[in-house]
């Protein structure tokens, strides 16, 4: 392996440097050197839920199909409504939903007619039951002061026949599965999921089971990994723990290129003696980038492994799940949709003190209350280390502070994230 001559950089050293990028510098950059998956599958509804629609979808019906009653009431011509006082009608029959009416209604007639039934030939405006009073079984009296045109659905109003409803890239809501299934479309082409692989590196990480040595630690990484990816619904597979050592992980780097659209591994990506990723990829792939003005997070290896994303994380357990979700998440929705949208944020008056050095974009990890008066307040869940991975599993937020930020004050306006966001 070739030997590292760089200065060594702790991760809790401040200062930026000359080739440090700031966060949506990275951001752009990974999104920029990506290429959206282009294959597809056929599926039917139930399974295209959360997957990205390979065509545009053309409505083969109008919604609704025929002009409708939106209230129970009596349907009858707009231009025959009472003038300046009530005026009796005479009630021709009933339409159901399902059960239309057959005749047609003429001057001084009405029909009887239930929320969804189709409005009868001659009608175009329905008055609510509770403006109408019973005179007789077949007669009603109508009061003044409807308008022509009232509680009816046209025919189309929802959806035109031929109309784009959803286009090609949008994810699939369970609204749209409702959508496509009142257009009677029981399957849609998707795009192909992207397939992930991972792995942890380290000589001192053990797998759940295994006894503890004195200075190893388990994997908590391929958990937390696991866990992100399986709410992205990609393809997941999990390789393991590799040791630090060239061999094992060059050979890892390619079985996983090959199977791989993007491949992420943690742990490694420093200077330190142990750390191999950074040259390893250079050997075997290209490499983009490698520091990010943030924290947690700055030693991120980020490259190509033949056709294979990489992403080198960084060890500690923080940092990883920070990383992942401010760069893989848009990487991998990127490459599944061909669009990624900065998930929203809010603002919240900080309940604390919080300290911090401009240069640097800080991620940390708060608790987003909201009271009664819908004040919304966030908390740090206290020590903010890149290892202490309770911060982020107590936490239900990042607290966003840019580059620029020199430390917030109690009651302080600050921006932060939900994970909601994330999901
Ligand atoms: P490294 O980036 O390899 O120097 O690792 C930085 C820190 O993260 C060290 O304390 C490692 O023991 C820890 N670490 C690395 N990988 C994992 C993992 N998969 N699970 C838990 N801790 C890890
Ligand atoms: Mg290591």
């Amino acid at each position: 392996m070739s030997s590292v001559t760089r200065r060594a950089t702790s991760c809790c050293d401040d200062v930026p440097q000359k080739s440090t990028l700031k966060v949506d510098e990275a951001r752009q950059k990974i999104l920029g050197a990506i290429e959206p998956i282009s294959a597809s599958e056929k599926l039917t509804l139930r399974n295209a839920l959360g997957r990205v629609l390979a065509e545009d979808i053309i409505s083969p019906i109008s919604v609704p199909g025929h002009t409708n009653s939106a209230m129970d009431g009596y349907a009858l011509a707009g231009d025959d409504l009472p003038q300046g006082g009530d005026r009796i009608y005479r009630v021709m029959g009933r339409s159901l939903a399902g059960a239309p009416f057959s005749g047609s209604c003429e001057s001084g007639q009405c029909v009887r007619i239930m929320t969804g039934a189709v409005m009868p030939a001659g009608t175009d405006t329905v008055v609510m039951q509770e403006h109408v009073n019973e005179v007789e079984t077949d007669s009603v009296r109508i009061d003044d002061g409807h308008r022509c045109g009232q509680n009816v659905r046209q025919a189309g109003e929802d959806i035109a026949a031929g109309s784009t409803v959803l286009q090609i890239s949008h994810i699939l809501t369970p609204a749209d599965l409702g959508v496509l299934s009142s257009l009677g479309i029981g399957e849609v082409r998707v795009r192909r999921r992207p397939r992930v692989a991972f792995f942890s590196t380290g000589d001192e990480l053990r797998s759940i089971g295994e006894p503890l040595s004195e200075g190893d630690v388990y994997d908590s990484n391929r958990y937390s990994l696991f866990g992100m990816l399986k709410r992205l619904d990609v393809e997941i597979l999990d390789m393991g723990v590799i040791k630090d050592n060239t061999d094992d992980l060059e050979k890892a780097f390619n079985e996983a290129s090959l199977m791989a659209d993007v491949v992420i591994t943690s742990g490694g990506v420093s200077v330190g003696e142990a750390d191999y990723i950074k040259p390893i990829l250079e050997k075997t792939g290209q490499i983009h980038f490698w520091k990010i003005a943030m924290k947690p997070g700055r030693p991120l290896t980020h490259g190509r492994i033949g056709k294979s994303l990489f992403f080198g994380l960084p060890g500690n357990p923080v940092a990883v799940m920070v990383t992942f979700y401010q760069f893989v998440q848009p990487a991998l929705e990127y490459l599944a949709s061909a669009h990624y949208s900065q998930p929203l944020t809010l603002m919240a008056s900080s309940s604390g003190n919080i300290r911090k050095r401009k240069g640097r974009y800080e991620f940390q990890r708060g608790i987003l209350e909201q009271d009664e008066t819908g004040k919304m307040t966030v908390k740090k869940t206290g020590q903010q280390g890149s290892g202490v991975l309770m911060s982020m599993s107590l936490a239900n937020c990042f607290i966003l502070l840019d580059e620029d930020c020199d430390g917030v004050a109690a009651g302080d306006m600050v921006r932060v994230q939900p994970f909601a966001a994330f999901i």
